[in-house]
Protein backbone atom coordinates (compact mmCIF):
# COMPACT_ATOMS: atom_id res chain seq x y z
CA UNK A 1 0.00 0.00 0.00
CA UNK A 2 1.15 3.60 -1.25
CA UNK A 3 2.03 5.65 1.79
CA UNK A 4 1.19 9.01 1.89
CA UNK A 5 3.01 10.36 5.29
CA UNK A 6 5.18 13.40 5.28
CA UNK A 7 8.99 13.36 5.07
CA UNK A 8 10.65 15.05 7.51
CA UNK A 9 11.65 17.06 4.42
CA UNK A 10 7.82 17.82 3.85
CA UNK A 11 7.24 18.46 7.31
CA UNK A 12 10.05 20.94 7.55
CA UNK A 13 8.60 23.07 3.95
CA UNK A 14 5.12 22.98 5.97
CA UNK A 15 6.19 24.43 9.25
CA UNK A 16 8.11 26.87 7.37
CA UNK A 17 5.13 27.96 4.97
CA UNK A 18 3.41 27.64 7.94
CA UNK A 19 5.28 30.41 9.97
CA UNK A 20 5.74 32.74 6.84
CA UNK A 21 1.70 32.63 5.96
CA UNK A 22 1.05 33.36 10.05
CA UNK A 23 3.65 35.70 9.89
CA UNK A 24 2.70 37.42 6.75
CA UNK A 25 -0.18 36.89 5.50
CA UNK A 26 -2.87 35.79 7.94
CA UNK A 27 -2.12 39.89 9.05
CA UNK A 28 -3.86 41.23 5.95
CA UNK A 29 -6.20 38.33 5.31
CA UNK A 30 -9.19 40.24 6.31
CA UNK A 31 -8.30 43.92 4.96
CA UNK A 32 -7.68 41.88 1.25
CA UNK A 33 -11.36 40.07 1.66
CA UNK A 34 -12.63 44.07 2.11
CA UNK A 35 -10.61 45.29 -0.73
CA UNK A 36 -9.76 43.31 -2.90
CA UNK A 37 -7.02 43.72 -4.91
CA UNK A 38 -3.70 41.07 -5.75
CA UNK A 39 -1.05 41.55 -3.19
CA UNK A 40 1.78 41.46 -5.40
CA UNK A 41 4.32 42.60 -3.26
CA UNK A 42 3.44 39.54 -0.83
CA UNK A 43 3.75 36.62 -3.81
CA UNK A 44 6.82 38.24 -4.51
CA UNK A 45 8.33 37.94 -1.33
CA UNK A 46 6.78 34.06 -1.48
CA UNK A 47 8.86 33.73 -4.34
CA UNK A 48 12.45 35.57 -2.86
CA UNK A 49 11.68 32.69 0.06
CA UNK A 50 11.72 29.83 -2.60
CA UNK A 51 7.99 29.27 -2.30
CA UNK A 52 6.93 29.55 -6.26
CA UNK A 53 9.50 27.43 -7.59
CA UNK A 54 8.89 24.28 -5.76
CA UNK A 55 8.11 22.08 -8.79
CA UNK A 56 10.94 23.97 -11.27
CA UNK A 57 14.21 21.57 -11.62
CA UNK A 58 16.96 23.08 -9.44
CA UNK A 59 18.98 24.24 -12.65
CA UNK A 60 15.87 26.65 -14.02
CA UNK A 61 15.81 28.00 -10.42
CA UNK A 62 13.42 26.07 -8.71
CA UNK A 63 13.40 23.68 -5.47
CA UNK A 64 12.92 20.53 -7.84
CA UNK A 65 10.19 18.90 -5.92
CA UNK A 66 6.40 17.95 -7.24
CA UNK A 67 3.06 18.14 -6.80
CA UNK A 68 2.94 17.13 -3.28
CA UNK A 69 5.00 20.29 -2.14
CA UNK A 70 3.02 22.39 -4.26
CA UNK A 71 0.25 20.80 -2.19
CA UNK A 72 1.39 21.68 1.02
CA UNK A 73 2.28 25.02 0.12
CA UNK A 74 -1.57 26.43 -0.84
CA UNK A 75 -3.24 24.48 1.91
CA UNK A 76 -0.88 26.19 4.51
CA UNK A 77 -0.80 29.36 2.16
CA UNK A 78 -4.75 28.90 2.63
CA UNK A 79 -5.23 28.62 5.96
CA UNK A 80 -4.13 32.24 6.46
CA UNK A 81 -5.80 33.72 3.64
CA UNK A 82 -7.25 31.20 0.69
CA UNK A 83 -7.30 34.49 -1.88
CA UNK A 84 -3.67 34.97 -1.64
CA UNK A 85 -3.41 31.28 -1.71
CA UNK A 86 -5.30 31.29 -5.47
CA UNK A 87 -3.04 33.54 -6.67
CA UNK A 88 -0.37 31.16 -6.67
CA UNK A 89 -2.65 28.36 -8.76
CA UNK A 90 -2.94 29.72 -12.15
CA UNK A 91 1.36 30.85 -11.39
CA UNK A 92 1.80 27.19 -10.96
CA UNK A 93 -0.32 26.22 -14.22
CA UNK A 94 2.03 28.04 -15.67
CA UNK A 95 5.02 26.74 -14.34
CA UNK A 96 3.20 23.17 -15.18
CA UNK A 97 1.91 24.10 -18.98
CA UNK A 98 5.96 24.93 -19.74
CA UNK A 99 7.80 22.14 -17.68
CA UNK A 100 5.53 19.43 -19.29
CA UNK A 101 4.85 21.03 -23.19
CA UNK A 102 7.16 23.82 -23.30
CA UNK A 103 10.50 23.52 -25.55
CA UNK A 104 13.83 23.96 -23.91
CA UNK A 105 14.19 27.61 -24.89
CA UNK A 106 10.82 28.24 -23.38
CA UNK A 107 11.74 26.79 -20.41
CA UNK A 108 14.99 28.56 -19.94
CA UNK A 109 13.33 31.95 -20.92
CA UNK A 110 10.11 31.75 -18.63
CA UNK A 111 11.14 29.24 -15.41
CA UNK A 112 13.45 31.19 -13.52
CA UNK A 113 11.92 34.47 -13.82
CA UNK A 114 8.57 32.43 -12.70
CA UNK A 115 10.48 30.31 -10.03
CA UNK A 116 12.06 33.67 -8.50
CA UNK A 117 8.27 35.43 -8.49
CA UNK A 118 10.15 38.14 -10.60
CA UNK A 119 7.11 37.61 -13.11
CA UNK A 120 3.62 36.98 -12.03
CA UNK A 121 1.73 34.48 -14.87
CA UNK A 122 -1.91 33.96 -15.72
CA UNK A 123 -4.00 31.18 -17.47
CA UNK A 124 -6.48 32.17 -19.36
CA UNK A 125 -8.97 29.53 -20.68
CA UNK A 126 -12.74 30.79 -19.81
CA UNK A 127 -14.95 33.09 -21.80
CA UNK A 128 -17.96 34.55 -21.49
CA UNK A 129 -19.50 32.15 -23.13
CA UNK A 130 -19.11 29.00 -20.54
CA UNK A 131 -16.37 27.61 -19.07
CA UNK A 132 -17.01 24.04 -18.34
CA UNK A 133 -17.26 23.10 -21.89
CA UNK A 134 -13.67 24.02 -22.49
CA UNK A 135 -13.52 23.26 -26.26
CA UNK A 136 -16.81 26.31 -26.44
CA UNK A 137 -14.06 29.15 -26.35
CA UNK A 138 -14.18 31.67 -29.31
CA UNK A 139 -10.62 33.07 -28.95
CA UNK A 140 -8.64 32.96 -32.64
CA UNK A 141 -5.77 33.12 -33.53
CA UNK A 142 -5.58 34.23 -37.09
CA UNK A 143 -2.38 33.32 -39.76
CA UNK A 144 -0.69 37.04 -40.61
CA UNK A 145 2.52 36.67 -42.54
CA UNK A 146 5.28 34.25 -40.12
CA UNK A 147 3.35 34.77 -36.71
CA UNK A 148 -0.64 35.34 -35.75
CA UNK A 149 -2.99 38.20 -34.34
CA UNK A 150 -4.87 36.84 -31.38
CA UNK A 151 -8.25 38.14 -30.81
CA UNK A 152 -11.03 37.42 -28.51
CA UNK A 153 -11.47 37.46 -24.47
CA UNK A 154 -11.25 35.77 -21.81
CA UNK A 155 -13.57 35.95 -18.13
CA UNK A 156 -12.75 35.39 -14.78
CA UNK A 157 -8.79 35.51 -15.50
CA UNK A 158 -6.60 35.19 -11.80
CA UNK A 159 -3.71 37.65 -12.25
CA UNK A 160 -5.21 38.80 -15.36
CA UNK A 161 -4.64 42.90 -14.12
CA UNK A 162 -0.51 42.13 -12.67
CA UNK A 163 0.42 39.00 -14.90
CA UNK A 164 3.82 39.50 -16.52
CA UNK A 165 3.40 35.67 -18.39
CA UNK A 166 0.71 34.02 -19.66
CA UNK A 167 -1.13 30.77 -20.95
CA UNK A 168 -4.28 31.42 -23.18
CA UNK A 169 -5.79 28.89 -25.89
CA UNK A 170 -6.77 30.10 -29.49
CA UNK A 171 -8.14 28.37 -32.57
CA UNK A 172 -6.28 28.53 -35.47
CA UNK A 173 -8.50 27.49 -38.09
CA UNK A 174 -10.62 25.40 -35.94
CA UNK A 175 -7.51 23.76 -34.14
CA UNK A 176 -7.36 24.74 -30.09
CA UNK A 177 -4.03 25.59 -29.67
CA UNK A 178 -2.26 26.86 -26.42
CA UNK A 179 0.15 30.32 -26.51
CA UNK A 180 2.81 31.19 -24.30
CA UNK A 181 3.61 35.20 -24.26
CA UNK A 182 5.31 37.70 -22.07
CA UNK A 183 2.30 40.13 -20.74
CA UNK A 184 3.95 43.37 -22.11
CA UNK A 185 2.67 42.09 -25.83
CA UNK A 186 0.62 45.09 -27.64
CA UNK A 187 -3.15 44.47 -27.38
CA UNK A 188 -3.43 42.94 -23.51
CA UNK A 189 -5.98 44.79 -21.93
CA UNK A 190 -6.76 43.81 -18.53
CA UNK A 191 -10.65 44.32 -18.57
CA UNK A 192 -13.01 44.59 -15.70
CA UNK A 193 -12.24 43.44 -12.62
CA UNK A 194 -15.15 41.34 -11.02
CA UNK A 195 -16.80 41.62 -7.97
CA UNK A 196 -16.09 37.88 -6.73
CA UNK A 197 -18.18 36.95 -3.17
CA UNK A 198 -15.07 34.62 -2.36
CA UNK A 199 -11.41 34.24 -2.72
CA UNK A 200 -11.12 37.82 -3.15
CA UNK A 201 -7.68 38.69 -2.85
CA UNK A 202 -6.80 36.21 -5.70
CA UNK A 203 -8.90 39.21 -8.10
CA UNK A 204 -10.36 38.05 -11.39
CA UNK A 205 -10.56 40.39 -14.22
CA UNK A 206 -11.12 39.58 -18.01
CA UNK A 207 -8.66 40.21 -20.42
CA UNK A 208 -9.05 41.47 -24.46
CA UNK A 209 -6.49 40.15 -26.53
CA UNK A 210 -6.86 42.64 -29.14
CA UNK A 211 -5.34 41.86 -32.24
CA UNK A 212 -2.23 40.34 -29.91
CA UNK A 213 1.04 40.07 -32.94
CA UNK A 214 2.48 36.19 -31.45
CA UNK A 215 4.97 34.29 -33.58
CA UNK A 216 5.19 30.71 -34.44
CA UNK A 217 8.00 30.49 -31.40
CA UNK A 218 4.69 31.90 -28.81
CA UNK A 219 2.92 28.03 -29.74
CA UNK A 220 3.15 26.18 -26.27
CA UNK A 221 3.22 22.19 -27.15
CA UNK A 222 1.84 21.49 -31.16
CA UNK A 223 -0.29 23.07 -32.56
CA UNK A 224 -4.36 21.51 -32.40
CA UNK A 225 -2.83 20.03 -28.52
CA UNK A 226 -4.23 22.85 -26.41
CA UNK A 227 -7.31 20.62 -25.16
CA UNK A 228 -4.44 18.32 -24.39
CA UNK A 229 -2.38 21.06 -22.81
CA UNK A 230 -5.42 22.36 -20.43
CA UNK A 231 -6.69 19.07 -19.17
CA UNK A 232 -3.00 17.83 -18.19
CA UNK A 233 -2.55 21.85 -16.51
CA UNK A 234 -5.95 21.73 -15.03
CA UNK A 235 -5.30 18.32 -13.45
CA UNK A 236 -2.47 19.73 -12.07
CA UNK A 237 -4.45 22.27 -10.62
CA UNK A 238 -7.22 21.12 -9.15
CA UNK A 239 -5.17 19.12 -6.45
CA UNK A 240 -3.84 23.16 -5.76
CA UNK A 241 -7.89 23.94 -5.80
CA UNK A 242 -8.58 20.48 -3.20
CA UNK A 243 -5.43 21.92 -1.02
CA UNK A 244 -7.12 25.61 -1.25
CA UNK A 245 -10.42 23.87 0.28
CA UNK A 246 -8.41 22.03 2.60
CA UNK A 247 -6.73 25.03 3.95
CA UNK A 248 -10.22 26.71 4.66
CA UNK A 249 -11.33 23.46 6.20
CA UNK A 250 -8.95 23.64 8.05
CA UNK A 251 -9.02 27.08 9.27
CA UNK A 252 -13.07 26.67 9.63
CA UNK A 253 -12.85 23.79 12.37
CA UNK A 254 -10.22 25.50 14.36
CA UNK A 255 -12.28 28.61 14.64
CA UNK A 256 -14.85 26.60 15.77
CA UNK A 257 -13.01 24.47 18.23
CA UNK A 258 -11.37 28.08 19.52
CA UNK A 259 -15.26 29.43 19.97
CA UNK A 260 -16.16 26.36 21.42
CA UNK A 261 -14.02 25.96 24.51
CA UNK A 262 -14.65 29.37 25.38
CA UNK A 263 -18.61 30.02 24.21
CA UNK A 264 -20.55 28.91 27.44
CA UNK A 265 -24.08 28.05 27.39
CA UNK A 266 -25.87 26.30 30.27
CA UNK A 267 -23.16 26.44 32.80
CA UNK A 268 -20.65 24.84 30.44
CA UNK A 269 -18.33 25.51 27.42
CA UNK A 270 -20.35 24.58 24.36
CA UNK A 271 -17.24 21.67 23.83
CA UNK A 272 -18.86 20.08 26.71
CA UNK A 273 -22.06 19.75 24.85
CA UNK A 274 -22.42 16.54 23.30
CA UNK A 275 -23.92 17.58 20.22
CA UNK A 276 -21.34 20.30 19.87
CA UNK A 277 -18.62 17.64 20.03
CA UNK A 278 -20.52 14.91 17.96
CA UNK A 279 -20.07 17.43 14.90
CA UNK A 280 -16.89 18.77 15.34
CA UNK A 281 -15.90 15.10 15.33
CA UNK A 282 -17.88 14.55 11.73
CA UNK A 283 -16.21 17.36 10.74
CA UNK A 284 -12.59 16.33 11.45
CA UNK A 285 -13.37 12.80 10.08
CA UNK A 286 -14.73 14.64 6.45
CA UNK A 287 -11.48 16.81 6.66
CA UNK A 288 -9.40 13.75 6.93
CA UNK A 289 -11.05 11.70 4.27
CA UNK A 290 -10.20 15.21 2.19
CA UNK A 291 -7.15 15.18 3.19
CA UNK A 292 -6.63 11.45 2.24
CA UNK A 293 -7.86 11.96 -1.41
CA UNK A 294 -5.61 14.87 -1.82
CA UNK A 295 -2.68 13.06 -0.77
CA UNK A 296 -3.36 10.02 -3.06
CA UNK A 297 -3.79 12.30 -6.10
CA UNK A 298 -1.01 14.77 -5.79
CA UNK A 299 0.95 11.37 -4.97
CA UNK A 300 0.01 9.54 -7.84
CA UNK A 301 1.01 13.34 -9.92
CA UNK A 302 4.47 12.74 -8.80
CA UNK A 303 4.59 8.90 -9.77
CA UNK A 304 4.06 10.42 -13.22
CA UNK A 305 0.54 8.20 -13.07
CA UNK A 306 -2.73 8.63 -14.93
CA UNK A 307 -4.85 10.50 -12.35
CA UNK A 308 -7.96 12.33 -13.92
CA UNK A 309 -10.34 10.02 -11.61
CA UNK A 310 -8.21 10.73 -8.48
CA UNK A 311 -7.97 13.93 -9.31
CA UNK A 312 -11.65 14.65 -9.52
CA UNK A 313 -12.63 12.10 -6.51
CA UNK A 314 -9.97 14.72 -4.32
CA UNK A 315 -11.38 18.13 -5.44
CA UNK A 316 -14.75 17.63 -5.68
CA UNK A 317 -14.59 15.88 -1.90
CA UNK A 318 -12.59 18.72 -0.54
CA UNK A 319 -14.14 21.39 -2.22
CA UNK A 320 -17.50 19.88 -0.65
CA UNK A 321 -15.93 19.11 2.72
CA UNK A 322 -14.84 22.74 2.39
CA UNK A 323 -18.49 24.39 2.13
CA UNK A 324 -19.77 21.84 4.69
CA UNK A 325 -17.49 22.39 7.43
CA UNK A 326 -17.58 26.26 7.30
CA UNK A 327 -21.24 26.54 7.41
CA UNK A 328 -21.03 24.10 10.08
CA UNK A 329 -18.42 26.29 12.11
CA UNK A 330 -21.06 29.53 11.44
CA UNK A 331 -23.87 27.46 13.05
CA UNK A 332 -21.97 26.83 16.38
CA UNK A 333 -20.15 30.22 16.29
CA UNK A 334 -23.92 31.69 16.55
CA UNK A 335 -25.05 35.03 15.85
CA UNK A 336 -21.43 36.18 15.72
CA UNK A 337 -20.88 34.11 12.84
CA UNK A 338 -23.19 35.71 10.87
CA UNK A 339 -21.19 38.87 11.39
CA UNK A 340 -20.19 40.83 8.22
CA UNK A 341 -15.98 40.56 8.83
CA UNK A 342 -15.75 37.34 10.77
CA UNK A 343 -13.83 34.87 9.71
CA UNK A 344 -16.91 32.18 9.43
CA UNK A 345 -18.86 34.47 6.97
CA UNK A 346 -15.23 34.64 4.78
CA UNK A 347 -14.46 30.86 5.09
CA UNK A 348 -18.35 30.35 3.78
CA UNK A 349 -17.52 32.53 1.03
CA UNK A 350 -14.32 31.14 -0.03
CA UNK A 351 -15.33 27.62 0.28
CA UNK A 352 -18.40 28.29 -2.02
CA UNK A 353 -16.26 30.10 -4.54
CA UNK A 354 -14.04 27.07 -5.12
CA UNK A 355 -17.11 24.91 -5.75
CA UNK A 356 -17.08 26.42 -9.21
CA UNK A 357 -13.42 27.96 -9.59
CA UNK A 358 -10.83 25.16 -10.96
CA UNK A 359 -13.60 23.12 -11.98
CA UNK A 360 -17.14 22.82 -10.90
CA UNK A 361 -18.41 19.95 -8.53
CA UNK A 362 -20.71 19.01 -11.59
CA UNK A 363 -17.56 18.82 -13.67
CA UNK A 364 -15.71 16.70 -11.42
CA UNK A 365 -18.77 14.19 -11.41
CA UNK A 366 -18.50 14.55 -15.25
CA UNK A 367 -15.00 12.60 -15.09
CA UNK A 368 -15.75 10.67 -12.49
CA UNK A 369 -18.55 8.92 -14.04
CA UNK A 370 -16.55 8.49 -17.00
CA UNK A 371 -14.27 6.23 -15.02
CA UNK A 372 -17.21 4.38 -14.23
CA UNK A 373 -18.73 3.62 -17.29
C1 LIG B 1 -12.73 32.56 -8.21
C2 LIG B 1 -12.63 32.08 -9.62
C3 LIG B 1 -11.38 32.11 -10.27
C4 LIG B 1 -11.26 31.68 -11.60
N1 LIG B 1 -10.04 31.78 -12.22
C5 LIG B 1 -9.91 31.38 -13.52
C6 LIG B 1 -8.64 31.50 -14.21
O1 LIG B 1 -7.64 31.97 -13.65
N2 LIG B 1 -8.58 31.08 -15.51
C7 LIG B 1 -9.65 30.57 -16.17
O2 LIG B 1 -9.52 30.23 -17.33
N3 LIG B 1 -10.86 30.47 -15.54
C8 LIG B 1 -11.02 30.84 -14.25
N4 LIG B 1 -12.24 30.76 -13.61
C9 LIG B 1 -13.40 30.27 -14.35
C10 LIG B 1 -13.80 28.84 -13.96
O3 LIG B 1 -12.87 27.92 -14.48
C11 LIG B 1 -15.21 28.63 -14.49
O4 LIG B 1 -16.07 29.48 -13.77
C12 LIG B 1 -15.69 27.19 -14.31
O5 LIG B 1 -14.96 26.32 -15.17
C13 LIG B 1 -17.18 27.05 -14.64
O6 LIG B 1 -17.50 27.68 -15.83
P1 LIG B 1 -18.73 28.71 -15.88
O7 LIG B 1 -18.61 29.62 -14.73
O8 LIG B 1 -18.76 29.29 -17.25
O9 LIG B 1 -20.02 27.81 -15.64
P2 LIG B 1 -20.80 26.99 -16.75
O10 LIG B 1 -19.84 26.14 -17.52
O11 LIG B 1 -21.68 27.89 -17.52
O12 LIG B 1 -21.68 26.04 -15.86
C14 LIG B 1 -22.86 26.52 -15.17
C15 LIG B 1 -23.42 25.39 -14.33
O13 LIG B 1 -23.79 24.28 -15.16
C16 LIG B 1 -23.11 23.12 -14.75
N5 LIG B 1 -22.76 22.32 -15.94
C17 LIG B 1 -22.07 22.73 -17.03
N6 LIG B 1 -21.94 21.71 -17.90
C18 LIG B 1 -22.57 20.63 -17.34
C19 LIG B 1 -22.78 19.29 -17.74
N7 LIG B 1 -22.31 18.81 -18.91
N8 LIG B 1 -23.48 18.47 -16.92
C20 LIG B 1 -23.96 18.92 -15.72
N9 LIG B 1 -23.77 20.20 -15.29
C21 LIG B 1 -23.09 21.03 -16.08
C22 LIG B 1 -21.86 23.62 -14.05
O14 LIG B 1 -21.35 22.62 -13.18
C23 LIG B 1 -22.40 24.83 -13.33
O15 LIG B 1 -23.02 24.45 -12.13
C24 LIG B 1 -12.39 31.17 -12.28
C25 LIG B 1 -13.64 31.11 -11.62
C26 LIG B 1 -13.76 31.55 -10.31
C27 LIG B 1 -15.10 31.45 -9.63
Amino acid sequence: MADFRESDAQKGLREKIREFARDKILPGAAQRDENPSIPVELIREMGRKGFLGLIVPGELGGAGLGCQEFAILVEETARSCAGTAVVVIPHYLVEYAVLTFGSRQQQLTYLPGLASGEKLAAFAVTESTGGSDVKAFRTKAVRVGEGFRLQGAKAFINNASVADVFVAVGKIDEQMTAFLFPGDVSGIRAGQQRDMIGLRAGAVHDVVFDNCPLKESHILGEVGHGLSVVLNCMNFGRIGSASIAIGIAESALEDALNWARTREAYGKTLSELPTIRFELAGMRTELDAARLLRDRAAWLNDQDSHHALETAEAKLKACRVATDIALKAMQIAGAYGCLKGSSFERHLRDAKAYEIAGGTNEAMKITIARHLF
